[in-house]
């Protein structure tokens, strides 16, 4: 199995362009994980995860809840972040979120495969183990296209 694991905060979201983000977070406020900006063209998104799905990728998002939270407040981020994906009908197979630091190569390790993690912070992705990582820091469609690319030759 090929899968593409996707964070949202910082990789498709752009939560901490929110003005105030982290102090509507500590006053669990949900407002900024609807609020956040996407950070590409969600169409153009959509469209290249549409392609890699015909060609055998499967598409997870693999998300932390906010940072020192408690189940009343997991239980709105959770419905922010599901809303969020829906908003820009983001084309995900599955999709986990989960404590703030767990490791992430936990939720899917079971799949299998070739698992590429795309991901804005670094420690997350030295932490990946279970294929490659792409640095959510840059433009991701590129590396998106060459994945598309490659499947064709
Ligand atoms: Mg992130």
């Amino acid at each position: 199995m090929k899968i593409l694991v996707f964070d949202m905060d910082g990789t498709i979201a752009d939560l901490y362009g929110v003005t105030d983000w982290l102090k509507s977070l500590q006053n669990n406020d949900p407002s900024p994980y609807y609020n956040a900006n996407p950070l590409y063209d969600m169409d153009v998104l959509t469209d290249l995860l549409d392609a890699l799905k015909s060609l055998g990728w499967r598409i997870v998002v693999t998300t932390w809840l906010a940072k020192g939270s408690n189940a009343k407040y997991d239980k709105m981020v959770r419905e922010a972040k599901l809303a969020w994906l829906n908003k820009y009908h983001f084309p995900y197979d599955e999709i986990h979120m989960v404590k703030y630091g767990t490791t992430k190569a936990n939720c899917t390790r079971k799949h299998g495969g070739f698992q590429i993690l795309v991901d804005d912070n670094e420690n997350v992705r030295k932490g990946w183990t279970l294929g490659d990582t792409i640095d959510a820091r840059h433009d991701i469609t590129e590396v998106l296209l060459k994945l598309i690319s490659a499947e064709l030759q």
